[in-house]
């Protein structure tokens, strides 16, 4: 008998890859515009202005590989993204002890409804609603540092129905892991369960029911999300 008037609401877990274990999510911390191709797209200066973060809720992380086409938009458009996840955290964590806190890495898509985003960046408002919606973030497996240590380089990439759409490297972040972890710390406080969405090289691009959506990192392996 638990001491709650409702039911505990679920963990979300997201799947370690070549096991059975799962790893719970707590935050959802989204970089935005850490690629320079991809802020010049946006219309933004790539120059190294502060880093700056939204969030998604945890339980909009999705391992399924299915994608729901979300109500009140004409335009949602695919973010590939490195997903950073923390076995522990604190804060005003120094930056060359930043790494020690992460648990693994892994594929995400930082899926956006670009028109109702545009709207909100218009009147400055927040960005949830284009952001943080139902499902709004498809994730992979995660692999553990112990197998894949610190990836800082090596292809990004995302193709819908064979067509290549997005591809960067990362070693073309603006902000660094490191770095983000440093900087997010000295905002919030950080912990296990965290996780950070690392930005989306250039190409971003609307997506229709139907699409298959394949993501790829280089040491990270790849894969497919269907939009339904
Ligand atoms: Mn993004």
């Amino acid at each position: 008998m638990s001491d709650y008037v409702i039911e505990v609401p679920p963990v979300v877990g997201i799947p370690v890859a070549g096991t059975d274990a799962r790893f719970p999510v707590r935050r959802v911390y989204c970089i935005g515009r850490n690629y320079a191709a991809h802020a010049v797209e946006m219309g933004h200066d790539p120059d190294r202005e502060a880093p700056f973060f939204f969030q998604k809720n945890p339980n909009n992380l999705d391992p399924s590989g299915e994608f729901p086409y979300p109500p009140h938009s004409s335009d949602v458009h695919h973010e590939v993204e490195m997903l950073v996840a923390l076995k522990s955290g604190g804060s005003n964590i120094p930056l060359d002890q930043a790494l020690d806190h992460v648990y693994g890495y892994g594929l995400s898509l930082d899926m956006t409804r670009r028109d109702l985003q545009g709207e909100q960046k218009k009147m400055g408002r927040p960005w949830e609603i284009g952001k943080a919606f139902e499902r709004s973030g498809p994730v992979g497996p995660l692999h553990p540092v112990s197998k894949v240590g610190h990836p800082d380089q090596g292809r990004v990439s995302l193709s819908v129905n064979g067509d290549l759409r997005q591809e960067g490297d990362l070693n073309q972040m603006i902000w660094k892991v490191p770095e983000m972890i440093a900087y997010l710390s000295e905002y919030f406080e950080l912990a296990a369960g965290d996780v950070i969405m690392s930005g989306t090289p250039s190409g971003v691009a609307a997506v229709k029911r139907g699409d298959a959506m394949v993501m790829e990192i280089e040491g990270l392996g790849a894969m497919t999300v269907t939009v339904v």
